[in-house]
Order: C-alpha cells, then sequence, then structure tokens
C-alpha cells in the first residue's frame, strides 16, 4: 500500500533547532504578552517581507476582525464569495453586511470591473483577497477606492511573500491597500502552529491595532476600545523566528512542483491552470485545477477517483461563502449574480502542494487524472497485429 497524499502537509524546523528556544521560553517565564520573541519576530517578519509594519496577532481571522475595526469600517464592505468563510465571518463579527461581487475568470479574483455598480451609499470599504496568491488588480482597486472614498483591506492569507512589479521594482503585494492581513496557520505556506498578522502603513495605525488586540489596553489602567485578545504567544513567536529561516527553501521547492504540475497536466483537454501573472513572484501557495469540458469527467468524479487512490484533493472554494445559511439570504448572493464565482467553485479542484511532495507523488497524481482520457486507439491494434503476425 502506497502512503496517502494530502493536499497539504505543514511545514516544520528540524525539532532539535527548536529546543534551545524553548528553553530560552522557560528560562524567562514569559509566556505571552509581547515578550522577546514576539518583539523579534515582529521585526524579522516585517524586514523579510519588506513592509514597514506588522502585528502580530492568534490568528487571521482575528486579526480580520480586529483590522475592520481599526479602520471603524460599518455599513456594508464589497467582497468575494470566492474564498475561505473566514473573510466573510469577520464582517459579520463587526455587524457589517457583505456585499458580494463576481470575479475575473482569469485570476479568480475580485473583478474591479463589477465592483462600481454594486457600491451604495452605506458601503465604506472593500474587503478583496489575493486567492492562492495571485495579486489583485491593485491599481484598479485604488483607482475606485479613492473615488468613492472607500478602504482598503485585503485578505492576503495566501499571499505570504508574493512580490509585484512598484514603480521600477518588485516590491511585496503587502504593501496596498490601507491594510493586510497574514495568516500563518498550519496549512499555509508560512506556519506558526496558528497565528496570523496585520500589515499596516505607518506607526500610528500599527499602535491602534496593537491596543485592539490587547482587550484596547493603553497602559495598566486606561482602556480606549472594546478590544479582543488577539495576541500570539511566545511559542508561536519563537517558531516564526526559526520558520522564517527555512521558509526560502520551502517556497523554491514548492516552485519546482508547481513546475512539474504543470509540465504534466500540459495539453490535457479540458484542464486549465491559473497563468502566474507577468512581474509577479509566487510562493506557490495553491495548485488549482479548473476541470470542465471537454475533459471526460466531472470534477467530482475526478475527486473521487482521487480518493479511491489513497490522494486527498480539496474543493477550495466550494461552496461559495455565500451558499453558506448566513449569507445565502442577502441580495448579492443571488447565484445569477455571481456566475464565475459559480463556475469555478463547480470545477475547481487543489492539488496536493507542500515541500516534502516528492517528484513520484506528482506523477501519481497526475496519472489518476490521465486515467479519464480514452486510451489511443493505435497502440492496441498494433500489438494484436503483432500477436497476429506471432502466430503465424
Ligand atoms: C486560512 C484563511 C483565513 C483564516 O486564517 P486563520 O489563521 O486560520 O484564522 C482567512 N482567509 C483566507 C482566505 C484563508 O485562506
Amino acid at each position: 500500500m502506497t502512503s496517502p497524499i494530502y493536499v497539504t502537509q505543514p511545514d516544520l524546523p528540524p525539532l532539535a533547532e527548536f529546543m534551545p528556544l524553548l528553553e530560552q521560553i522557560w528560562d524567562s517565564r514569559k509566556l505571552t504578552n509581547g515578550g522577546p520573541f514576539h518583539q523579534r519576530f515582529e521585526e524579522a517578519l516585517a524586514t523579510y517581507l519588506g513592509v514597514p509594519h506588522v502585528s502580530l496577532f492568534a490568528n487571521a481571522t482575528i486579526a480580520l476582525v480586529t483590522a475592520l475595526q481599526a479602520l471603524r469600517v460599518a455599513g456594508e464592505v464589497i467582497t468575494t464569495p470566492y474564498s475561505f468563510v473566514a473573510t466573510s465571518h469577520a464582517l459579520l463579527w463587526n455587524g457589517i453586511k457583505p456585499v458580494f461581487v463576481d470575479i475575473d475568470p482569469r485570476t479568480l479574483n475580485l473583478d474591479p470591473a463589477k465592483i462600481e455598480a454594486a457600491i451604495t451609499p452605506q458601503t465604506t470599504a472593500i474587503m478583496p483577497v489575493h486567492c492562492y496568491g495571485t495579486p489583485c488588480d491593485v491599481e484598479a482597486i485604488r483607482r475606485i477606492a479613492d473615488d468613492y472614498n472607500l478602504k482598503v483591506i485585503y485578505d492576503a492569507a495566501h499571499a505570504f511573500g508574493v512580490e509585484c512589479r512598484d514603480g521600477n521594482r518588485l516590491r511585496s503585494v503587502l504593501v496596498h491597500g490601507d491594510l493586510s492581513i497574514l495568516s500563518f496557520h498550519a496549512t499555509k505556506v508560512f506556519n506558526t502552529f496558528e497565528g496570523g498578522a496585520i500589515v499596516s502603513p505607518d506607526a500610528r495605525t500599527k499602535q491602534r491595532i496593537d491596543h485592539l488586540k490587547n482587550f484596547g489596553f493603553v497602559n495598566e489602567t486606561t482602556v480606549v476600545a472594546a478590544g479582543i485578545n488577539g495576541k500570539m504567544s511566545e511559542f508561536n513567536a519563537a517558531l516564526g523566528l526559526l520558520q522564517l529561516k527555512h521558509v526560502g527553501r520551502a517556497i523554491e521547492r514548492r516552485g519546482e512542483i508547481d513546475a512539474q504540475y504543470r509540465r504534466l497536466l500540459y495539453g490535457i483537454p479540458g484542464i486549465e491552470t491559473i497563468a502566474p501573472l507577468p512581474e509577479t513572484t509566487s510562493s506557490h501557495s495553491y495548485f488549482p485545477i479548473l476541470i470542465g469540458a471537454p475533459f471526460p469527467a466531472s470534477r467530482d468524479a475526478v475527486y473521487q477517483r482521487l480518493r479511491d487512490a489513497g490522494i486527498y484533493t480539496r474543493r477550495y472554494f466550494h461552496p461559495l461563502i455565500s451558499d453558506f445559511p448566513m449569507y445565502r439570504g442577502l441580495p448579492s448572493a443571488d447565484p445569477a449574480r455571481l456566475p464565475v464565482a459559480r463556475s469555478a467553485s463547480e470545477r475547481v479542484l487543489c492539488l496536493p502542494l507542500y515541500p516534502a511532495l516528492t517528484d513520484a507523488e506528482v506523477r501519481r497524481v497526475v496519472e489518476v487524472i490521465r486515467s479519464f482520457m480514452p486510451q489511443p486507439a493505435p497502440v492496441g491494434s498494433r500489438m494484436q497485429i503483432h500477436a497476429g503476425l506471432d502466430i503465424a
């Protein structure tokens, strides 16, 4: 029996490298509340990503909730139905009404051409997602936000380490918009077991966020807002500091696997991949394929045959967020208004992608997909001729 292959496998540093850091935590008895590892990891992360300010969080969902509060977003927010459900949940947690807008079929990101029609006097912000790490059309979104005086909060949970052209150089995609939110969940490209962060453009915004993630405390006796407990612990921060040393190599290996998938899947009719954008780096956080005619089987049939072969792919993002019970009653959740998202959601399959995946395992995945293709007839018939000749 070959061992099962899952869609992802968390990347961890050698345990021996982590032990000395744990000993330091044990010695200091500083477990949380902005201890030394928290401070060091925050600075190291800002440097690694090339962004001005980072606030660490216990997870990205609390970070999204806090980001909306930091910018005092209320009323209606335009967002994508094609994402992980936490994107919209953060709006509901703030009593904000999500307004779903359809996605671009090439990038599967919020389609800027469809945003303006969804703006009402209640709209205060846009919350797009860099889906699978493909950068949104940040310039078009910025223009709309400027025209209508809207905030832009990027859910950048998939975009760790992604850079795109800014003037005449490559720069982190996380500097766009008013705030960007990262996730360091176990399943993401860069993990701290659980964790997240907000990237802010200036020290004042970072300070407000840091107050909000600590119950709203600004000093021992003053509380300025109904903040939450969103702090990252020293354990997670120490791990993050160590993970930063290894993530470059991990992203490199992900890139090799991505290239191998593209090579092996190339030319199969009805299998589409997401083309990388020009002048953009990728961290290869996911490998989605879209399965449709003329491929001879449905997405769900492929998903099932892979499962039967011990390969556990995921249908990210199916169902759409707008299909869940707490959203589907919204006027903007009407399936007729979201045809591109619907079609992607029905066709998408995310293939296994993680640094420890071997080339042989990648071939195994693609062989199962190829097994749906009709066998080329000439091979069989030629063999019959040979058999006949042998008998003669
Ligand atoms: C993973 C993810 C989140 C939530 O991140 P957590 O750190 O698990 O809270 C939010 N948005 C998107 C798009 C995600 O993929």
